[in-house]
């Protein structure tokens, strides 16, 4: 193994490993037979765990990854002839290679560019007035990610107000929580708050980004949604058959608040990152800091002078707009180490 691969970055909160109770519990799971497919005690113990952080009587299912849960999920609404509403910037729409559309057999996908990755009432409104008859698709899902991919988050009240209009105007509401519980940690709020008391009707609930080795989950608060799911979830390949192995982290997690220990960290390293850098000369914040991602614009010769000392993040603005992730494991010393660097990269090209 690389010296590389083993040093925190801050590229993707999935380049970090697998959280120790997560491990421990996947040892612990490694014994003996048990039945396949998810008949078994670790998968019911998995939701129940979810059901009780939601408090409520969901409908949970495991699969492998926020594409499935996500496009799963959608396809779970949306016939082929139907629309979802969604963000320019969402995962759905540009990260997913068209698993939406192609799952729900040609939903087609709407998109609305709102300032800092979030959805307004009104874009939803002009995004869903009635197709021209039979020529265009039928908007019939409203899909919104929390937190949202540039790190900022809905409140509660944000939330209610688009899950009101959705509804009102015959759309079901999809989240997308591939960092539901940094949006959680970041709120301080209960799990219930910003899901299906808000008005969420099915969320993809993330485990991956938050010390999982793989899995997510996906919870139907709608419960009617839910209507012929295990078959879905096996055409779409997404069917564990050791799934003990997919189901006894989550239980690791979901229990104690571990999961949301977990986000609180990454989020504080992110907010400790965005104040030692944030009154640069030449740095700018893209978006608030309210989970575990930095979105900052920095001068090229600055990006590329951090970048030289060894550091990995991604570009997703253009040239200058870069993005830096916080994960659960994330050291207090790299975040300082790591601001210091960029610190000095802007008295270098100044
Ligand atoms: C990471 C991520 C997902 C899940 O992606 P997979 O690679 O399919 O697991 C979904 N939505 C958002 C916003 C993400 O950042």
């Amino acid at each position: 193994m690389t010296a590389d691969a083993q040093s925190p970055q801050f590229a993707s909160d999935n380049n970090a490993g697998i959280c120790p109770e997560a491990l421990a519990a996947l040892v612990e799971a490694n014994r003996g037979h048990a039945p396949g497919y998810g008949d078994d005690d670790w998968t019911r113990a998995a939701a129940n765990a979810i059901r009780a952080a939601f408090d409520t009587d969901c409908d949970v299912f495991l699969v492998f990854n926020g594409t499935a849960a996500n496009s799963l999920g959608l396809a779970s609404i949306c016939h082929s002839t139907d629309a979802v509403i969604c963000h320019a910037n969402s995962h759905v729409n540009v990260d997913e290679c068209g698993a939406p559309e192609f799952f729900s057999g040609g939903a087609k996908l709407l998109t609305a560019q709102t300032p800092h990755a979030k959805l307004i009432p009104d874009a939803i409104a002009a995004l869903a007035t009635p197709a021209h008859d039979e020529h265009g698709s039928r908007p019939r899902a409203l899909a919104l990610t929390q937190a949202t991919e540039f790190g900022t988050v809905y409140t509660p009240k944000e939330l209610r107000a688009l899950c009101e209009m959705a509804h009102a105007r015959g759309l079901k509401v999809q989240l997308d929580g591939a960092r539901f519980a940094n949006a959680v940690a970041s709120l301080d709020c209960a799990p219930a708050d910003i899901s299906w008391r808000a008005g969420v009707d099915l969320l993809s609930l993330g485990g991956t980004k938050n010390g999982l080795p793989f899995g997510e989950a996906i919870v139907f608060f709608d419960r009617a949604l839910a209507d012929e799911f295990l078959r879905r979830r096996k055409q779409g390949g997404q069917l564990a058959s050791k799934m003990r192995f997919l189901a006894a982290p989550w239980s690791a997690i979901m229990n104690d608040g571990v999961w949301l220990k977990h986000a609180a960290h990454a989020n504080a390293m992110a907010r400790r990152l965005a104040v030692a850098i944030e009154n640069l000369p030449g740095v700018k914040l893209i978006a608030p800091v309210e989970a575990n991602g930095v979105f900052v614009d920095l001068p090229v010769r600055v990006i590329e002078a951090v970048r030289a000392k060894g550091w990995r993040f991604y570009n997703f603005v253009g040239a200058t707009g870069v993005r830096f992730m916080c994960a659960w494991d994330t050291p207090l010393e790299a975040v300082d180490r790591f601001a210091a660097d960029i610190a000095q990269a802007v008295r270098g090209s100044a």
